[in-house]
C-alpha cells in the first residue's frame, strides 16, 4: 500500500498543475469529487476505482500510438506500451481463467463490436469479408460494401429483450448490432421474472441464431450458463457473454460453475468500470478459436489503443487479483439482499421479488409513479439511480415502471447490510410520499410529480449523515 500521504499529493500536485493552464478544468475535477462524495450513489453501472489506477492513466502513455498487438506493432518504440499491455492481458487471463485476453476496446460497446466482427469473420463464408481482412473497412469499393451487406444481412443474432435486462448493443435499434444482424430476442416468464431456459431453446430451435448472447444491465438474477451454452451447441450456435455489469462477480469468484461465463462461452466481453472496479474501458475474452480475429479488433472497428487505460487496466485487474477482492464481490452481493430485503419488508415491489447479483429493480408502479417520477424525486433527496423499464412495461423505454439500484459503488466506500436497511428506509421514504403530478390542462403526467421539499431535504441531510461515516477516498484531501 502506498501512503495516504502519497495519494494526497499526487492529486493535489496534478490539480496544481492543470490549474495553471486553466483553472475551470480544475475547479470541474475537484467539484466531482465532492459531488461524488456527498451523493448516495446507487446507479448499479458504476463504482471507484481506486487512486492507483486513476494515478495510471494521467501520463505520457496518452502520447503513444501502439496500433497492432503484443510485439507486433505498426509503430516504433512500443516497448512499454507492450509491457502494460502483455500485462493487463496476463491478469485478465489468470482472473478469468480465459486462454487469450483483448484489453484494447475503449468500452463495453467497443468489445461487442469486436466480438461480433470476429465472430462473422470466423463463421461466415463471405468473399467480401475476407477482402475486408486485408483492406481497412474504409478502403473497400461500393461493390465490395454493397457484397459485404448482402453476404452479412441476414445473419441472426438471438439476445435478451430489453425490457427484460437484456443491452442494446445485442441486436437493437439504436446500435449499430440492430442494423448488421437479423435479431430476436428472449423475455422472461412474466409470472416469475425469471429467464425460462425452455422458452429460449424453443425459440433458438426456430430462429437458428448465428450467435446466442447472453448478458444484461438490468436482471437481478444469476444466469445458468451452462445451459445456454447447451441451447447454443443444440443449433449451432456461437454462445456469447457480455459480463459488462456482473464481471466483477465473476472475478471475485462469487460467480462459479454453472453460473461463471467463462468456461461456457465461446466468447465473453466486459466492460472494466462497473462491478470489475477499473478504469472506463472494456474487453474480450476467448479460447484460441477466435483469438487471431479478436485481436484484429484495431483497426477493424476500434480506434487506436489507449496505452495509459490498459496501464490502469493491469493495475485494477491487478488489485481484483488480490484476496481482498474476493471479498469484495461478496460484500455487493450481501449488500444487494439487504437492499432487496429492506425494501420489501417496507412494501415494495421488487421484480423477480429480490436480487442474487449486484442489483435490484423496483417496479415503482406499486407506489402509483413511472420511473422518471421515482428518479427525479429520488435525485431531489440526495438518492443518485436511474429509471429503467421492467417487462412488459406499460410505460415503454422512456418514462418506465422501474428504479434500477446497484451496490457496488456503496460497497466501495465501505458500507454494510445495517446501511443499506437505512438506505432501503429512505428510498421507500420518498418514494411513499411521492405523488404523480398533471399537465396544465389537468391529465395525468408521467414526469411531473410532487414531492414536499421539507422531506426531500431532510432524507438528503440523512443521505448525507449515512455517507459521512464511510468517506470516499479518504487518503485524498484536495484542500
Ligand atoms: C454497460 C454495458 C455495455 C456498454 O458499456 P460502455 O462501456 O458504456 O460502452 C455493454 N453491455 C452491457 C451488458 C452493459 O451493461
Amino acid at each position: 500500500m502506498s501512503s495516504p500521504n502519497a495519494e494526497s499529493t499526487a492529486f493535489r500536485s496534478a490539480l496544481e498543475v492543470i490549474r495553471a493552464v486553466e483553472p475551470r478544468v480544475a475547479d470541474a475535477i475537484g467539484a466531482e469529487l465532492t459531488d461524488q462524495r456527498e451523493s448516495l450513489k446507487l446507479i448499479a453501472s458504476e463504482n471507484y476505482a481506486s487512486p492507483a489506477t486513476l494515478l495510471a492513466m494521467g501520463n505520457w502513455f496518452s502520447d503513444k500510438y501502439a496500433e497492432g498487438t503484443v510485439g507486433r506493432r505498426f509503430y516504433a518504440g512500443c516497448q512499454n506500451v507492450d509491457t502494460v499491455e502483455a500485462l493487463a492481458a496476463e491478469h485478465a487471463r489468470e482472473l478469468f481463467g480465459a486462454s487469450h485476453a483483448y484489453v484494447q476496446p475503449h468500452s463495453g460497446i467497443d468489445a461487442n463490436l469486436v466480438a461480433f466482427w470476429a465472430i462473422l469473420a470466423d463463421r461466415v463464408e463471405s468473399p467480401a469479408l475476407k477482402r475486408a481482412q486485408v483492406r481497412q473497412v474504409n478502403d473497400l469499393s461500393e461493390e465490395d460494401w454493397f457484397a459485404l451487406r448482402r453476404e452479412l444481412g441476414d445473419q441472426r443474432m438471438l439476445g435478451m429483450s430489453l425490457d427484460a435486462g437484456g443491452h442494446l448493443t445485442h441486436g437493437f435499434r439504436p446500435n449499430i448490432s440492430g442494423k448488421m444482424f437479423d435479431q430476436r430476442s428472449y423475455g422472461t416468464d412474466p409470472a416469475t421474472g425469471l429467464i425460462d431456459y425452455d422458452r429460449v431453446a424453443e425459440a433458438a430451435r426456430e430462429f437458428r441464431p448465428l450467435i446466442l448472447v447472453a448478458g444484461y444491465s438490468a436482471y437481478p438474477r444469476k444466469v445458468n450458463f451452462r445451459i445456454m451454452r447447451e441451447i447454443a451447441d443444440s443449433v449451432g450456435a456461437t454462445f456469447m457473454v457480455d459480463m459488462a455489469h456482473f464481471a466483477g462477480l465473476v472475478a471475485g469468484k462469487v460467480f462459479t460453475g454453472d453460473f461463471d461465463p467463462v468456461p461456457h462461452a465461446h466468447i465473453v466481453t466486459t466492460t472494466t468500470h462497473k462491478s470489475l472496479r477499473g478504469p472506463r474501458g472494456g474487453m474480450v475474452l476467448c479460447g484460441p478459436e477466435l483469438a487471431d480475429q479478436v485481436d484484429r479488433g484495431c483497426p477493424m472497428v476500434l480506434g487506436g489503443p489507449l496505452p495509459h487505460v490498459m496501464a490502469a487496466k493491469a493495475v485494477a485487474l491487478a488489485e481484483a487479483r488480490r484476496p481482498d477482492f474476493a471479498d469484495y464481490a461478496q460484500r455487493i452481493v450481501d449488500n444487494a439482499q439487504a437492499l432487496a430485503e429492506g425494501l420489501l419488508r417496507r412494501g415494495a415491489t421488487l421484480v423477480t421479488g429480490g436480487t442474487d447479483n449486484h442489483l435490484v429493480l423496483i417496479d415503482v408502479s406499486g407506489y402509483g409513479l413511472t420511473g422518471r417520477q421515482a428518479e427525479q424525486a429520488l435525485l431531489d433527496s440526495g438518492i443518485v439511480t436511474n429509471r429503467n423499464a421492467v417487462p412488459q412495461d406499460p410505460n415503454g423505454a422512456w418514462y418506465t415502471s422501474g428504479i434500477r439500484i446497484g451496490t457496488p459503488a456503496l460497497t466501495t466506500r465501505g458500507l454494510g447490510t445495517a446501511e443499506m436497511d437505512a438506505t432501503a428506509e429512505l428510498i421507500h421514504t420518498v418514494l411513499s410520499q411521492t405523488t404523480p403530478g398533471s399537465n396544465a390542462d389537468g391529465t395525468p403526467s408521467k414526469a411531473k410529480y410532487v414531492l414536499d421539499p421539507a422531506l426531500a431535504d431532510k432524507v438528503s441531510r440523512q443521505a448525507t449523515d449515512l455517507l459521512s461515516t464511510h468517506p470516499l477516498y479518504p487518503s485524498v484531501t484536495l484542500a
